[in-house]
């Protein structure tokens, strides 16, 4: 399969699901929707489920098969994909099956494809809600974000299912140009390694001009228990995840000389808070975020998410603009909670 083709298929899913202005998805999805609303009788999720996120203990794919299809193509991926399903005796003929069930349901042309799975029912009737119930009820709202966007905030956050900033801080469309990943870390400046999140950061404070660039750490994080836990000797036994964290290696250092008597929960804690310093520091590194702090077009936060407790954490670091631009010599110029 062409790379064409998939971007067709995708479009097409996507058209399906979500695309608000197209007539025949309006058509397609409308009689659909008001049926299913009617029946469904949706339950609270638990939003908080605190469990490791390093307990799996074992890759879920065979090491060798992702050796292989780290130095793959596309379209080679796709071959090893196959080749792991041929050799899974009793999975085969049941994924081969789903497979082009999916398909056959992609390629519906007349839009009455049966996207009949529980969690694309629960994505098309989340669609259907905020169509409704927001979109549709501040079209002042979002007839200017059509035009453009220009948000105060930059916000970084953990990738975790339970800490989303939209939510917590009540931001709405348009305030927050926001990058997600594990633990919430911001590298340093690093035009290849780390160029997703330089792309991010260069386009929020020179195109965007955001005003605050707001690092949010959170309670019971994986990706922070992970950076405590990994040795860091020896091979990785992750592919991305021990090389990601490290950028927070500093954070963990200095916990564990300052707080080395502490049980590990409350290493991890700290280390949570910590790790958002780090961050901060990191952002020094670029050179158009250090011209915003000098010219006081740009000011850093540093934010903490309890969920545990219900509270958060807002401080701000006064960065002694000298030459050197050590991180050593921060001072916390604001601090609030709210519990
Ligand atoms: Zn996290």
């Amino acid at each position: 399969m062409s790379h064409c083709a998939m971007s067709t298929i995708n479009s097409c899913l996507v058209s399906q699901l979500i695309t608000p202005t197209s007539a025949h998805s309006r058509v397609a999805l409308r009689p659909v929707a008001s049926a299913r609303l009617n029946n469904s009788t949706p339950t609270p999720p638990s939003l908080i489920r605190n469990e490791p996120v390093f307990a799996a203990p074992a890759p879920i794919i065979h090491p060798l098969l992702r050796e292989d299809m780290g130095k793959d193509s596309y379209e080679e991926a796709i071959a090893a994909l196959q080749k792991l399903l041929s050799e899974k005796g009793e999975l085969g003929p049941v994924a081969a099956a789903k497979i082009g069930e999916i398909t056959a349901e992609l390629q519906t042309a007349d839009g009455s494809a049966t996207l009949n799975s529980e969690s694309v029912e629960k994505l098309k009737n989340g669609f259907i809600h905020f169509k409704r119930e927001k979109y549709e009820k501040q079209p002042g709202l979002y007839t200017e974000l059509a035009r453009g966007q220009s948000p105060t905030y930059m916000v970084f956050a953990c990738s975790d299912s339970r800490v989303c900033p939209s939510h917590v801080l009540n931001l709405h469309p348009g305030e927050a140009f926001m990058v997600r990943n594990i633990a919430n870390m911001v590298p340093a400046y690093d035009k290849t390694k780390y160029s997703g999140v330089g792309a991010a950061i260069e386009y929020a404070v020179l195109h965007l001009k955001v005003k605050e660039i707001v690092v949010i750490g959170h309670s019971a994080c994986g990706g922070i228990k992970g950076l405590m836990s990994f040795p860091f000797e020896g091979p990785s036994s992750t592919d991305f995840i021990e090389d990601w964290v490290k950028i927070c290696l500093p954070a963990k250092a200095k916990v564990l000389a300052d707080h080395a008597d502490k049980p590990f929960g409350d290493q991890c804690a700290q280390c949570e808070k910590e790790a958002v310093n780090v961050s901060l520091g990191n952002l020094l590194s670029y050179p158009f975020v250090r011209e915003g702090l000098v010219n006081k077009t740009l000011a850093l936060k540093g934010g903490y998410y309890d969920f545990v407790k219900g509270s958060f954490e807002l401080w701000g670091l006064e960065f002694g603009l000298s030459p050197s631009l050590s991180v050593k010599d921060v001072a916390t110029i604001l601090h609030w909670k709210l519990m």
